[in-house]
């Protein structure tokens, strides 16, 4: 049997394992993608072969996913069985944290993994999640090369005046910045705009990645000049759990008065706020959007709030508009949140088409809107298959 070189790439959560396989030779282009979710707990696997195949769902043993060695293991075994000729010659990691130095995609070496751990307690729920992945990878294909492909690595581009909060210059120093994060996403969209919009890539963009993780970029010529996650990938909007911006002095205030530990208040912020804490109901934008009771519409009230003043604000540093992009769960999704976030939005230079909304079309203002209003499906796995199939076909 002829064998195929292909990309494996993957995203390791803290429970979950997502995994695509691309073939590089003619691409990339993806020939599946999944998941194992519930990873340590009652795990579950689907996986997807586009038109090649049906697609896969079964329950697991706890046994077959006890931990992403074995979530690893038993994706392969049902990527083998439909792809018996394909052979990895690479694989891709989302990696969340890359710090200040990591700006590109890198082969994953010893000093390249040594400085990832290093990285560890920038992004702890993340990133020990991430080097879990690899470690399982690298066990799986000693012979494959490991590339990791960061989310905070397109936002190097910003000015310093971005990158820093107002505290002694020590903590800038010893890496406490404002990284943002969602990199691989606003990476792939940067590029979809110079393929099919390029006067608008080159022009002052903002795109709202909104899905259960949301944030907002702002971009001039397809780079970074701004985004609202910083720190961490906490700050910003509302999320699907995750409070975005709040007041430091809340957490002062749960420790000290509410008796919370710090443990606990990272819990809140991060598990149980955002549209699940002020729905009472769920994460999920489906769920509210359907619910309509009181608590359900104030948590959607307050995401499409938090998006427009971010839209204003990062107008304001673009130095006006040329187009709104919206991506990910929500933005391509959600005809109400786009609607709602471009309501009255005329001063701004944005002008939505309500049909075209509907219709979900990829150009959703109209004719004579001054600014865009893009729908662009995001696609982080292909930004990570073609950093994989750049760095394993470059000259060693
Ligand atoms: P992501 O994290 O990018 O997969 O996005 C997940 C979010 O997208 C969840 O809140 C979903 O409810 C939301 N979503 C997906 N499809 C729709 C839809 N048709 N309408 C509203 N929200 C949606």
């Amino acid at each position: 049997m002829t064998t195929r070189t292909v990309a494996l790439t993957l995203n390791a959560g803290s429970s979950s394992l997502k995994f695509g396989l691309f073939d590089i030779a003619a691409g990339p282009v993806e020939m599946a993608s999944g998941l194992v979710e519930s990873i340590g707990g009652q795990p579950r696997l689907r996986a997807e072969f586009g038109a090649a195949a049906a697609p896969v769902t079964r329950d697991l043993t706890g046994a077959e996913a006890a931990d992403h060695h074995g979530a690893l293991a038993t994706a392969l075994d049902v990527l083998r069985a439909q792809f018996p000729e394909a052979r990895a010659g690479v694989v891709g990691h989302r990696v969340v944290h890359g710090g200040p130095g990591f700006t590109e995609p890198v082969e994953i070496t010893p000093s390249v993994m040594a400085e990832l751990r290093r990285l560890s307690p920038f992004a702890p729920i993340h990133q020990p999640h991430n080097l879990a992945g690899i470690e399982a990878a690298q066990a799986a294909f000693p012979e494959a090369m490991q590339v990791a492909c960061f989310d905070t690595a397109f936002h190097r581009s910003h000015p310093k005046v971005n990158d820093v909060f107002a505290l002694p210059r020590e903590y800038y120093d010893k890496g406490v910045r404002r990284y943002g994060f969602h990199g691989l996403s606003y990476d792939y969209i940067s590029g979809e705009l110079a393929r099919i919009a390029p006067l608008i890539h080159d022009g002052r963009v903002i795109v709202a990645h909104l899905g259960n993780g949301a944030s907002m970029c702002g971009m001039v010529g397809g780079r970074s000049i701004a985004s609202t996650m910083g720190f961490t990938a906490l700050d910003g909007l509302p999320m699907g759990t995750r409070t975005g911006q709040i007041d430091p002095g809340v957490i002062f205030y749960l420790v000290q008065q509410e008796g919370l530990s710090i443990d606990e208040v990272r819990q809140l912020f991060y598990t149980k706020s955002g549209l699940l804490g002020l729905s009472g109901l769920s994460n999920d934008m489906r769920t509210l959007e359907a619910a309509g009771t009181v608590e359900a519409n104030e948590a959607i009230d307050y995401f499409v709030f938090r998006i427009r003043r971010e839209l204003g604000g990062l107008a304001a540093a673009l130095g006006g508009l040329d187009a709104l992009v919206f991506c990910g769960g929500i933005g391509e999704n959600s005809r109400l949140i786009r609607e709602r976030v471009c309501e009255d939005m005329a001063w701004i230079g944005l002008e939505l088409d309500r049909e075209r909304n509907t219709r979900n079309d990829t150009v959703i203002s109209t004719d004579m809107s001054r600014a865009r209003i893009m729908v662009v499906p995001t696609n982080e796995e292909l930004v990570i298959a073609r950093a994989a199939r750049r760095l394993s076909a470059a000259p060693a």
